[in-house]
């Protein structure tokens, strides 16, 4: 597979001046017009505009909004911006994978703004984006690079949402709105190029949870981005307490980053689980609000060679998850300098998965499309070293999601 690797440099990296209002929730955005003296009776029609105009329309700046007065289009202009964080890179797979490494405004003369990166896998019934909810990650599972990395921070609502606008800016993914004429591609005829959420970049999303139920809301909200709750996944690895209000804050999918059956290996694994061990964990799933047979909880599984992939624990791992409606996502692990582990080998995978097919699952090991350039994440800057394989394994074997928006 051919890739192509565009070094883009749309923005310079400086502190903003200004603040940009993209990516705010509707209380922030009314904050914004209070904060400019714009009338208190006026603030919620106001904000209602500009809601419109970002995130429907998807507007890059204040001049095109045709029914706000010059005069606040002038003072808002004044103030604010409509910037989108900075793409760094832009790679782009034949078969039409996206990634991009983006940097977010700095917040000070000393930072040079975080950087995370996001993917789109476009598929033929759906296009699903890959969102980090953090800057590395406190937690310290063994087989994932991001936990090693030493800069950890929550992203802003913001910084989440406008992840989406960046994808949707650069796929020309805004009604009636060109993509920006850099270079920036224009999906096939037809519906949303971005139809689909899943967070699982970087981060532990429930870690970050205002944060990201807040981006949730904007990302869903009817409005303006529009996109469905029941297609946005939320991957944890296991943030027992915040599973139950996750799903009622943000009525989203659920994915779990099981990864083992039992708790001395997934102890080892995911040290999380010393605090909430495998069967807190399935409790929290069997109550997620929301969860049926349409609607079924998504069971992360990374394949570790000599670790985890025996026929044994394929059947311990059906066993476990008797009487959930689940998934199973059977995720080849994706190795990096330094680590201890190795990708189970193929027919080893395959066994694994056989088991779980038998037992009434969706065979649930495909070769991911455009693993070229997650591959090559490691070469980038961010060292965030991978976007994640699973996102697509996971979106392919999904049947479950209704096909409109
Ligand atoms: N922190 C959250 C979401 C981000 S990680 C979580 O852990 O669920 C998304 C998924 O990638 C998780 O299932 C995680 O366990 C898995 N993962 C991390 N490192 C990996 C690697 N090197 N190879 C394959 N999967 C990995
Ligand atoms: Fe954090 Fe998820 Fe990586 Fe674990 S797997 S260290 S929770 S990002």
């Amino acid at each position: 597979m051919t890739l192509v690797d565009t070094p883009l440099a749309i923005s310079g990296v400086q502190t903003p001046t200004k603040r940009s209002l993209a990516g705010l929730t509707r209380a922030e955005l009314a904050e914004a017009l209070r904060a400019i003296a714009v009338p208190d009776r006026e603030i919620r029609m106001r904000a209602a505009q500009l809601w419109q105009w970002i995130y429907h329309h998807g507007l890059r700046d204040f001049d095109g909004m045709l029914n706000v007065a010059k005069g606040l289009r002038t003072l808002l202009a004044e103030h604010y911006t409509l910037d989108r964080p900075e793409i760094v890179t832009e790679q782009v797979s034949k078969d039409g994978t996206r990634k991009w490494l983006i940097r977010m405004a700095p917040t000070g003369p000393h930072d040079r703004g975080a950087e995370v990166e996001c993917v789109y896998i476009p598929e033929s019934d759906r296009g699903t984006l890959c969102v980090s909810s953090q800057v590395g990650c406190t937690l310290t599972c063994t087989f994932c690079h991001t936990g090693t990395q030493k800069l950890v921070r929550n992203l802003t609502t913001a910084e989440i949402v406008t992840q989406l606008i960046v994808a949707r800016d650069r796929l020309g993914d805004f009604p009636g709105l060109a993509p920006p004429n850099d270079g920036g591609l224009v999906p096939g005829e037809g519906s949303r190029a971005v139809s689909n959420i899943v967070f699982m970049g970087m981060g532990e999303p429930l870690y970050n949870f205002g944060n990201v139920t807040d981006a949730i809301g904007v990302m869903s909200d009817g409005e303006g981005l529009s996109l469905s709750r029941r297609r946005v996944t939320v991957s944890t690895s296991g943030v027992v307490p915040e599973i139950g209000p996750l799903g009622t804050a943000a009525g989203s999918m659920l994915a779990i980053s099981l990864h083992a059956t039992n708790d001395a290996l997934r102890n080892e694994l995911v040290p999380l689980n010393r605090k909430y061990p495998i069967e807190t964990l399935l409790q929290a799933c069997r109550t997620y609000p929301g969860a049926s047979n349409a609607r079924r909880i998504t069971f992360e599984y990374v394949m570790l060679k000599g670790i985890n992939d025996s026929v044994a624990e394929a059947k311990a791992l059906v066993r476990l998850l008797k009487g959930i409606p689940a998934k199973i996502n059977l995720i080849p692990f994706n190795p990096w300098p330094g680590t201890r582990y190795e990708c189970s080998d193929w027919p080893v995978i395959e066994r694994f998965s056989e088991v779980v097919f038998n037992a009434g699952y969706a065979s649930p090991v495909r070769t991911p499309r455009g693993r070229d350039i997650l591959a090559a994440c490691g070469q980038l800057k961010s060292e965030t070293e991978k976007l994640r394989a699973r996102a697509r394994l996971m979106l392919e074997q999904d049947d479950d999601v209704p096909q409109s928006l």
